[in-house]
Order: structure tokens, then sequence, then C-alpha cells
């Protein structure tokens, strides 16, 4: 098939679906002229890359010079960038093509979508629940079958949540794989770009052309990496668990995830050990204050990255008659920032004020070294971690959103990597019986061994 051909066909699905799924923000009005060119190289004898002519869809916390990037936000509606993120400048010189912008909690901030400015994404799987979050319109638009293969971002579990309750396969590579440039920053210690795609294969695919070093982040790796793609392949097989140890957290106790994701992960560790692997508990005392400490590096990060949007240099600003600048700068971002985000810039703002430095931040960076060590005692036992990817399934849209911390606690199992820096990746383990919603299970590696995510992953789909 042509890449017009198969670009027409996600057009048309989204045109089906996405009234109801609302995984898009924008479409890309020049998707099919993109196509149209990748057609032209290929019958013009060109060697392409393997990807070359397949549709991308962009989480919109992405910057692009031909759609609008509003990070899910009113403040920056109608922003255009005057260059492409780094990601996407290389997915577009390897030849796919973008097919759109998808919708986001605002600034990445939350669990279920249901924080963007521009209204809710629904999960595909059931209309009335969520596709997770912050990443959920990636994550809908792969489940739905608009886009065969999406880009997201991952501070907290956005990538890896949204793929757990949409049944979609989510990667967050080892922090400075995968260039931040032109992601729109939320905390800057902690953001990672990766796939989201429906098979581990596509994945590999897909961080195999946005990894690699690039100059203008300051915390990109400048190492080569082996190929992803080959590490899936290398997994399909099975043979690669024979030997593996794969650890079993045991301060994650089963109590904590509703039953179909507990019993799905029994069953996916299951399946695992009869092909060779070999189950060990692991202790990981910190584990348990990572939700809290998580929750204060983010907002302290997160309200200084903020402050750029200061009605002057970016997005939006309101008119505020015989006003003073600073007038001017209030009502703007009083108007632009939804609540969860102003929730956020006051805790951070609060927990990194001079009194409180201290017993907050401080405090929290520490318990983030002793999860750095957690990790490295674990690793000295163990190839990979595995956990549920989430506590719970899907939940209906509206259940959480005036409960915080409710929402705050659906990032458990997530978290911990995004504080230490290492990659984690969930596959789909299968449905939960109470009521059929798609379930996945997390894989975590030391820093830089992203492969063995990709043949762990590869190995149990
Ligand atoms: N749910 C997390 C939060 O709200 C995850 C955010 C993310 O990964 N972008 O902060």
């Amino acid at each position: 098939v042509s890449s017009v051909e198969v670009t027409q066909a996600h057009l048309d699905r989204i045109a089906a679906v996405d009234g109801d799924v609302h995984a898009f923000l924008h479409v890309n009005e020049h998707a099919l002229d993109v196509a149209r060119s990748i057609d032209e190289r290929r019958a013009s004898g060109e060697e392409l890359a393997p990807l070359a002519g397949v549709p991308l869809a962009i989480k919109d916390v992405l910057v692009t010079t031909d759609m609008p990037s509003t990070s899910g936000s009113k403040i920056l509606e109608g922003y255009m960038s005057p260059y492409d993120a780094t990601v996407v400048a290389r997915a577009r010189a390897a030849g796919l093509v973008p097919l759109g912008k998808t919708n986001m909690d605002e600034f990445a901030m939350g669990s279920s979508t249901e924080h963007s400015a521009y209204g809710p994404t629904r999960n595909p799987w059931d209309l009335d629940r969520i596709p997770g979050g912050s990443g959920g319109g990636s994550a809908a638009a792969v489940a739905a079958f608009e886009a065969p293969l999406a880009l997201g971002s991952d501070t907290g579990g956005s990538i890896r949540q949204p793929a757990h309750v949409t049944g979609t396969v989510g990667v967050k590579p080892t922090y400075g794989a995968v260039s931040r440039y032109g992601a729109i920053a939320l905390a800057s210690s902690l953001d990672q770009v990766g796939p989201v795609t429906r098979t581990v294969a596509d994945a590999g695919l897909l961080q195999d052309i946005i990894a690699g070093h690039d100059p203008n982040d300051s915390t990109s790796i400048p190492e080569a990496w082996p190929s992803m793609a080959l590490a899936a392949a290398e997994g399909a097989s099975g043979e690669v668990l024979k030997g593996l140890r794969i650890g079993v957290v045991k301060e994650l106790p089963d109590a904590g995830f509703q039953a179909g994701v507990a019993a799905s992960f029994r069953e996916a560790l299951a399946k695992l050990e009869a092909q060779g692997a070999e189950i060990v508990e692991i202790s990981a005392p910190h584990f348990e204050y990572a939700v809290a400490a998580y929750y204060l590096i983010l907002p302290a990060e997160a309200s200084s990255n903020l402050a750029k949007f200061d009605s002057v240099r970016f997005g939006m600003r309101l008119d505020v008659p015989g006003g003073t600048v600073e007038d001017v700068m209030s009502a703007t971002r009083d108007a632009g920032f939804g609540p969860e985000v102003k929730r956020r810039i006051i805790l951070g703002t609060y927990a990194l004020s001079a009194g409180y430095y201290d017993a907050y931040y401080g405090s929290a960076q520490k318990v983030r070294t002793l999860i750095q060590r957690d990790f490295a005692e674990a690793f000295a036992q163990v190839d990979v971690i595995a956990t549920p990817s989430a506590p719970t399934t899907a939940f209906k849209i509206g259940e959480k959103i005036d409960d915080p911390l409710a929402m705050y606690l659906n990032d458990l199992t997530t978290i911990p990597a995004n504080l230490a820096g290492v990659p984690g990746i969930s596959v789909p383990s299968g449905l939960a019986a109470e009521d059929g919603l798609p379930v996945g299970i997390q894989f975590l590696a030391p820093a830089r061994e992203d492969a063995r995510l990709y043949r762990v992953g590869a190995a149990l789909e």
C-alpha cells in the first residue's frame, strides 16, 4: 500500500470516530501532501527509512512549526512555534507523516486528560471512561486505530499509564535517551519523550528514530544506542527469558491494586516463569514515599518552568485598561491557567520558599536519592523489575476530578522510574475479569538498558 492510502485510511478513521473519542486537538491538513511526497520519493527509487510513509500522532506538548502547540492550555491557544521539537524533526526526516496533535492534560499535569483546557478525551474501550493521562490523546488515538504510532511524554507516568488503560504499548526511555528540546517543559529533571504504539516492535522502530544525542539538550546522552527494534525482534522468540531474573517489589502490596489488575499481573509473571524466567522478590523500601516526593519536586520545577508564560513572551495576553505590566500578567495567568496548573504553581512556589525549602523540597530530594539507591540495590540482584503499570483499570470520567490526591495515587508504580531516570515499558497483559478493561504490566531496567525492556516486552507479547 502507498503512504497516501494509509494516511487517507487514518484520516477517514479520525473523521468517523474522533467526534466521540476527541483524541486530536488538531489534524494536519497537509498530511496527504507529505504522504504523496514520500510515495514519489519511493517511486523514484530512493531508499527510505523503515517507517517512511507511516502516519504519526504527536502529543501537543511537542512543538511543531506547521500546527499549533498548546500543551493542552488556553494560555497557548493557537501558538505557533518557530521551530520543531527535535523528535518531530527526526520523525519528519525519517519520512513519518505527522497526522496531528493529540489532547493532553494541561501542561501534562494529570492522569486522565480531564485537565485539558479543550475538553476530555474518551477511552475507546468505553467512552464513559478516561484514557489515562496526561497523554490520553496519544494512547486513545492508537487504541482507536486513528493512528498507528504516537509520541508521548512521561514525567510521572504519562506514557505508561495511558498505555495501561487503553491496551497499548508505552515506553519511557532512559532519562537523556531522547531529546527534550521542543518538549514544553513540565519538570525538567523528570520529563522524557517516548513512543505509544500497538506493538513492542513498533515502539522499538520509533525509539530508534527519536533517540540519540542532541546538542540542543544539555542532558542528552552522547553515546550511541543499540537498536531497540532489533532487541524487540530478539525478544519475540522468548529465548531471552531463559535465566532472566525478574524482580517483584515486596513492598507493593496486592491490596493496593484492583483485583483484576493484580490477577493479570500474576498471570503475566506465571507466563514469563513458564518460559524460563526466574521471579525474585526484591525490596524497595522507599517506593512508598515516591508519590509524596514527586508531588513536591514536580510542582517546584513546574512553577519555575511556567514562569515564562508571563503574557509578554508567549501566548495569551489579556487587555487590562489602565493596568500595569503586573496587572496584565496576573490577569492573563489567572484566565489562561486551569485549576490543576494553579494548584501546582502554588504548591511549588510554597515548597521552594525560603522558610520551607529544607522541610519540603530538600526532604523530597533526599527521598529521591533513597529511591535511586533502592533501584541500585535491586538491579544488583535482578535484570528487570516488574510491577502492575497502574493500580486500577480506566476509571469513569468525573470520578476523581474533585479529589487530586486520589488522582495522584494513580502514579504509584510509574513515578519511581522518573525519580531515578531509569527506563520503563508498559505492555498489555490482558483484561481485568471484573470489568473487561485492559491492564498493563510494567518492566523497569537500569539506566541505558532500554533494550532489555524491548526484549522482555516482546517476549511477553
Ligand atoms: N500523573 C502525573 C502527574 O500528574 C504524570 C504526569 C506526566 O507524566 N506528565 O504529574
